[in-house]
Order: structure tokens, then C-alpha cells, then sequence
């Protein structure tokens, strides 16, 4: 085929694909269906996963399926199909002067057979597996010698990531070098550049143009690594700049109220009230939210903290300054358990001291809550305590002037973003999150954010001892539960709970509840059950019997993952552990080991674990530190898939650049956006504007971060 008899005129980026030779509309939608591609620009930016030798040609003599590619020059001397109605296929022999290979097709046999022929020489190309015993080629690429364009066929070919309905409709890797090339071609180089040349000068990158070509197609090695060093670094930088841009925005928008006093109420906490010494690390983040506070600016500040790490008394001290300047506070937790548990260590906390705490959740009386209301609205009601009732329409504050959230991620962006109409001046906001996230994803995600961190517990804390049991060693295991039991210990039994199979999860449950029943009978044994299809009344009945000690043992789903503070708690047995995340498994571990007793993490799984099932046990058995075990969750599974990211709306599918891998690079981006930003605020100086054009560019397809608390 010729590729430029297609190209008489000029593409433009924004053209659908369908104009590109070879593709036409049938083709155009299986590529938008299928990879989301639907304009040239975007198979420009489809990036290739790994790049192979295609000038090497094997002897069929030499092929065997530890290569993982290989091409051949060669005949089909014969067809053959068999098999039954769906189960058709097609093979070829095809052979060389040296022997002979199988090549096999599943679909689309007769387009095959109408369109190779015997007799002609063919360049195959594929990877050799094993089918019937034989060393067989599966849908393989395959072109005419004579046509066989040299010209794309390198020592760095690009190979794309394929799907099964692509590869059934004969679009394989080398369809995209064929796609691309001619794109290429017709373009005429008419790339606009996405960086000011000033930057490409100081920084040292490599155009645009240049480096789109040789991701493709490689010059040569050094020129494959400088393009894909400056399309990563493009990626990261432009969210970079972007989420500094609209922190910038929101300072020069609004004013925060400055909290200037440290007054009565903190002071009388402090010296009174404060049951230990804060560790370290709490008065290094109560500083930095002071400074916060006093700035002028309003504080959008992320606390990170470890479970049991101390955040509650962080928030409280928090809350105090704002008390002692005159302002109102709340502080909003995922679930009415959580809302009441921080509502009763409040008041604990505060006991003496003259400060009103209300809490108000979906099950407050409609009395009570009145009572709220009317507190709320004359000032006299300084904290509040509750759900997401917290943000309803009908709740005004008199002035609000710091708002908490509590384990964040189970907060909807949505919902947060109601917090700003509670005032005419946005709250001072911050969030607590006991899922602690590798530093890369962190400025990532939460970039237009500060970010306190609390890296030391408490002190006095002993270890949690983890250890894994496959199922076969469960007496030994019921054994252990009843000896903590008989030393006054509480016990939570966890099961997965995975939406795809919820009605086999809740069967799993159920039988798992049974079985335990069994092995820890009444009167002498109480055993208590919580899952998210309970009504609320009786979880929330459930809970307290654990709570208040009445049950020794409590089989749930993770519905307890989130803040449940029960210090007599001492043993987490998690079942078919190898189905939770890492996060999650982190999170379950946490209910245990807030008291003064040794506690202990049982992971109960098969003896079949999956690679990454496994390195997931391995790595919970190993440590304990949440932020060496979210980096690990990070390598694992990449940031996509770890918790929180979903609805972050960043794009975590980045093309190129690889959160797990380019750390350096991401630091090194961000440093670079912060120089700018703080040069030019708005990007209005002239040599900037392009970096405007893109950061627009961009936003248009992407969540508003900027109302985000
Ligand atoms: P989390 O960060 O998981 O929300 P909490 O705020 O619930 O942790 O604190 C866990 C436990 O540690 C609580 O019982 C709390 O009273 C206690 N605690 C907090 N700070 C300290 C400290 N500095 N010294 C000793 N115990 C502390
Ligand atoms: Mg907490």
C-alpha cells in the first residue's frame, strides 16, 4: 500500500479518524468504542506500551514460545479448517527453506482465506505459543513481502496495546504504525507546539513535534528518551500548573477570616484538660494550622494521619482557636457511629469547660434538632457534631468559621462543595484522612491543597502483631479467639463484601456468622452481626452491644472499616483476606490496637492466592507503617485503581507519565509550575499565554477542582 496516495491533502489534529487512509467509519468507531480515540490528535497521543526489533527475521526452524515476537519470511502451502460451528478455525502451514510453523485463526476465517494466498511470500509476525501441542502463530500480522514498508519497520517499533475485538477485526499494533505513519505524512508537520520556546530553551526539552514522532517512531534511542521524557514531564507539569493555578485563584478570591487570638478556651484545654502530652508531631501540625488561621488566607489543608495517630484531639484544638475568635465550628464524620463517637469524646474533653456541643444526625428528634437550629442561628452553639444532615439545606450557622471532616474519603466531592454556601465567606476547611497516600498521588491529588502529615503515634503503643493462617488452620485459630475472650478481649470477624457477587458475599456472611455461632455458643459466647444491608436502627443496636461490651464477638463487612473506636477490641480476624485491598486491609487492622493490650491481625486465606493476593498478605505482615503500605498499593495496582482516586476527577489514566515510577520528575514539574505561578498568577504575561491555552484546554474535560473544601 502506498501511504501517500491517501494523503493528497492537509489533516488538521481535530479531523476524525475516519479521514485517515485505511480506517473509514466502521473502523473510526470500533477505535473511539474501544480506546476512546476519535480525532488524529488523539491517536497521536495513543503512546505505545513497548517498542520492539523489526528488523530481526527468524528461520521457522529457529521459533519456539520463549520469544515473545517473531517475524518470518515464508509461504502458506496449505489451509485447513475444522471444528464445529462456533468452535470454527482456521490453520495455515506456512513454511520457509528451513521447516514449517502453524498459523491459526479463531474469527474471520474467511476474509483470511480470501485474502492470503498460497504461492505469494509473506513477512508473519506474531508471538509463538503452544496450541495442540504445536508451536502455533494465533491472528498473526501479516503483509506481502513486496509491499513490507522497510521504512516503518525498525529496531524501536513501536507495539500498541491491542484488545480482543480490535485483534478479531484484523487492527493489530503494526495497523496503528501504518495509521500513524500516514498521519505523519499528511499533517506535514503541523504540530502545534503546547510549551513557549523560552521553556523548551530552558528546560531542555524536546519539541513537541519531534518528540509526538519519535515516540512513535524512534530514531534512535537517545531521541526515544528524550521524547518520552518530555511527554511525561508535559503530563505532570500541566496538571501541576493547573491545580496551583486554581489554589492561586481561590487566595486571591477570597479572604479567609484571620483567626488572631489564641484565647481562654484554648489555654484552659491545654493546661487543664489535655489528658497526655501531644506527640511531636501533632504540635507540629497544630502550628501549621495556626499559621493557617492567622494568614488571612482561607486554609484548604489536608491532615493526613495514620490510624490512631491522634487527629481528633488535632481537630479539637483546631476548633478551639476558632471558638476563642468568635466563630462557630462543625465537624462532619461518614457515619452517625462515627458522629456520635466524636460527639462523646468531645464532651469528654471538654468537660469543665463552657463551650455548647451539639449533635445532629439523619436520627435526631425533630425537638432536638429545632433546638439546634435556633442555637446555631443566635451563636450560641459553638460545635457541631454530625453526618451529612450537617449540610442540608435548612442548617445556617450564625458565622461558620471552621469546618472539619473527618475520614474524608467517604465524603462525596458534592457534598463537600455544599459546605461553601453555608457562608457568604467560605469556612476555613479542613479534611482528616486516616488513608495515607504516597507523597506523588498525594500532590496529585489533593496539589491545590496543604497538606499536613502526623508520622508518630502516640507513644506506648505496642505493635500489632499480623499474622496469616490459611483456612485449614482455623481451630488453631477459634482456639486463640477464645483465649483472648476468656481475658476479656473483643473480637471482629470481617468478610469481604465485593458488589460483583453481593448475594454470595452476603451467603458467605451469613454462614460465616453461623459457623461462629457454633464454635462460640450462648450463653457463654454473645456474637453480634453488622453489614450495610441491615436496617439502620438495628445496626446501629448492633454496634453499641459491642460497643458497650455485651458481645464478644462482632462479624461484619466493612462497614466497620471507618473510625470505630472500641479499645477493648484487641483481635481483627479478617476472612478470605486476599480479596481486600491493601488500603482496606490497612484501615480493618486499625480497630484494633487503640488500647493497652497486645493486639492482633489474623489474615485467614486459601492455600490459592493470586501474586499480587499474596504480596498483598506479605506486605501487611511485614509492616505497619500506612505509608510504606500505600507506596507498595501504588506499585501494585497503580493509582487508578487506589481508593479515593475515583472521584477525584483527575485523570488517573495518565498516558504516559507513571505516578509510581516518576517521582523525581513529578517533584521536579511541580517545582517548575510553582516558579511560574508565583511570577504570574493568572498566566497573563505574554510569554505564558500558552501555558493558559492548555491549562483551558484541559480543564474543559476534567472535573472543576476549584469549589472543593
Ligand atoms: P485517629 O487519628 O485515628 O482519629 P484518634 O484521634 O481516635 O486517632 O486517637 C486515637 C487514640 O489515641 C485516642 O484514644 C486518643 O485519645 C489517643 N491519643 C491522641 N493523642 C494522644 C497523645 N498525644 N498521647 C496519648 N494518646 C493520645
Ligand atoms: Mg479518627
Amino acid at each position: 500500500m502506498n501511504l501517500l496516495r491517501f494523503t493528497e491533502y492537509l489533516m488538521e489534529l481535530k479531523d476524525n479518524i475516519q479521514f485517515v487512509s485505511g480506517v473509514g467509519p466502521k473502523k473510526a468507531e470500533l477505535f473511539q468504542s474501544e480506546l476512546g480515540i476519535s480525532t488524529v490528535e488523539d491517536l497521536l497521543w495513543f503512546f505505545p506500551f513497548k517498542y520492539i526489533d523489526r528488523t530481526k527475521f527468524y528461520k521457522t526452524r529457529e521459533i519456539n514460545t520463549e520469544l515473545s515476537h517473531i517475524q518470518v519470511i515464508g509461504k502458506i502451502i496449505s489451509f485447513e479448517e475444522s471444528g464445529q460451528k462456533f468452535k470454527k478455525r482456521l490453520t495455515a502451514k506456512f513454511a520457509d527453506e528451513t521447516g514449517s510453523v502453524e498459523l491459526i485463526w479463531f474469527q474471520g476465517l474467511k476474509w483470511v482465506k480470501q485474502t492470503y494466498k498460497t504461492e505469494i511470500e509473506y513477512v508473519v509476525f506474531g508471538r509463538p505459543s503452544f496450541y495442540n501441542n504445536r508451536v502455533t502463530i494465533a491472528h498473526p500480522e501479516i503483509e506481502e513481502l513486496s509491499k513490507f514498508e522497510t521504512g516503518i519497520s525498525s529496531a524501536h517499533q513501536a507495539f500498541y496495546p491491542s484488545t480482543e475485538k480490535l485483534k478479531s477485526s484484523f487492527v493489530t499494533s503494526r495497523t496503528f504504525n501504518k495509521l500513524l505513519h500516514s498521519v505523519f505524512v499528511s499533517l506535514g508537520g503541523k504540530i502545534p507546539e503546547t510549551f513557549p520556546a523560552w521553556f523548551l530553551q530552558k528546560y531542555k526539552l524536546l519539541p513537541l513535534a519531534d518528540s509526538l514522532f519519535n515516540i512513535h517512531f524512534p530514531k534512535n534511542n537517545e531521541l526515544l528518551k528524550q521524547a518520552q521524557y518530555r511527554l511525561k514531564f508535559e503530563e505532570l507539569f500541566y496538571i501541576q500548573l493547573q491545580l496551583l493555578k486554581q489554589k492561586s485563584n481561590r487566595y486571591n478570591l477570597y479572604k479567609g477570616f484571620v483567626f488572631s487570638e489564641i484565647g481562654k478556651n484554648f489555654n484552659d484545654f491545654y493546661s487543664k484538660n489535655l489528658p497526655f502530652e501531644l506527640t511531636g508531631a501533632q504540635k507540629k501540625v497544630i502550628k501549621e494550622i495556626r499559621k493557617d488561621l492567622g494568614s488571612g488566607r482561607q486554609m484548604n489543608r489536608l491532615l493526613q494521619g495514620d490510624v490512631g495517630s491522634g487527629k481528633t484531639l488535632v481537630a479539637l484544638m483546631s476548633m478551639l482557636i476558632a471558638i476563642d475568635n468568635n466563630f462557630q465550628t462543625c465537624l462532619m464524620a461518614p457515619t452517625e457511629i462515627l458522629a456520635s463517637q466524636h460527639f462523646q469524646t468531645l464532651q469528654k474533653f471538654l468537660k469543665g469547660i463552657d463551650i455548647e456541643v451539639s449533635l445532629l444526625t439523619g436520627s435526631t428528634k425533630k425537638a432536638q434538632r429545632t433546638i439546634i437550629h435556633e442555637n446555631l442561628m443566635n451563636g450560641s452553639l459553638k460545635i457541631l457534631v454530625g453526618t451529612h444532615a450537617l449540610i442540608e439545606d435548612t442548617v445556617q450557622f450564625k458565622n461558620l468559621g471552621l469546618v472539619i471532616v473527618d475520614e474524608q474519603h467517604r465524603f462525596g466531592v458534592a457534598q463537600r462543595a455544599k459546605l461553601w454556601t453555608k457562608n457568604v465567606n467560605p469556612p476555613h476547611v479542613l479534611i482528616m484522612t486516616a488513608t495515607p497516600i504516597p507523597r506523588t498521588l498525594a500532590m496529585t491529588l489533593y496539589g491545590d491543597l496543604e497538606v499536613s502529615v502526623i508520622d508518630e503515634l502516640p507513644p506506648g503503643r505496642k505493635p500489632i502483631k499480623t499474622v496469616h493462617k490459611y483456612d485449614s488452620k482455623r481451630n488453631e485459630v477459634f482456639g486463640f479467639m477464645r483465649k483472648q475472650i476468656e481475658e476479656g478481649r473483643q473480637i471482629y470477624v470481617v468478610y469481604p463484601l465485593i458488589k460483583e457477587s453481593e448475594k454470595m458475599d452476603y451467603k458467605d456472611l451469613e454462614d460465616g456468622y453461623e459457623s461462629m455461632v457454633r464454635a462460640f455458643p450462648p450463653p457463654k459466647y454473645q456474637v453480634s452481626i453488622v453489614h450495610g444491608k441491615m436496617k439502620p436502627q438495628d445496626k446501629e443496636f448492633e454496634m453499641k452491644r459491642f460497643v458497650e461490651n455485651n458481645t464478644n464477638i462482632m462479624v461484619a463487612t466493612t462497614v466497620i472499616e471507618v473510625g470505630v473506636d472500641v479499645p477493648n477490641a484487641s483481635v481483627m480476624v479478617i476472612e478470605s483476606a486476599e480479596r481486600f485491598g491493601l488500603s482496606q486491609l490497612h484501615q480493618l487492622r486499625g480497630r484494633v490496637g487503640r488500647g493497652a493490650d497486645q493486639s492482633y491481625c489474623i489474615l485467614m486465606t486459601g492455600y490459592k492466592l493470586s501474586d499480587d493476593g499474596r504480596k498483598r498478605i506479605e506486605t501487611m505482615v511485614r509492616t505497619t507503617d500506612g505509608f510504606d503500605i500505600a507506596e507498595t498499593d501504588l506499585k501494585l495496582r497503580g493509582p487508578g485503581d487506589l481508593e479515593g482516586t475515583q472521584q477525584s476527577g483527575i485523570p488517573f489514566d495518565l498516558k504516559i507519565a507513571n505516578l509510581a515510577k516518576d517521582g523525581q520528575l513529578l517533584q521536579y514539574a511541580r517545582n517548575i509550575a510553582e516558579d511560574i505561578i508565583s511570577g504570574d498568577p493568572q498566566l497573563q504575561k505574554p510569554e505564558n499565554v500558552i501555558f493558559n491555552t492548555q491549562i483551558t484546554k484541559q480543564t474543559k474535560s476534567r472535573f472543576e477542582w476549584g469549589n472543593i473544601g
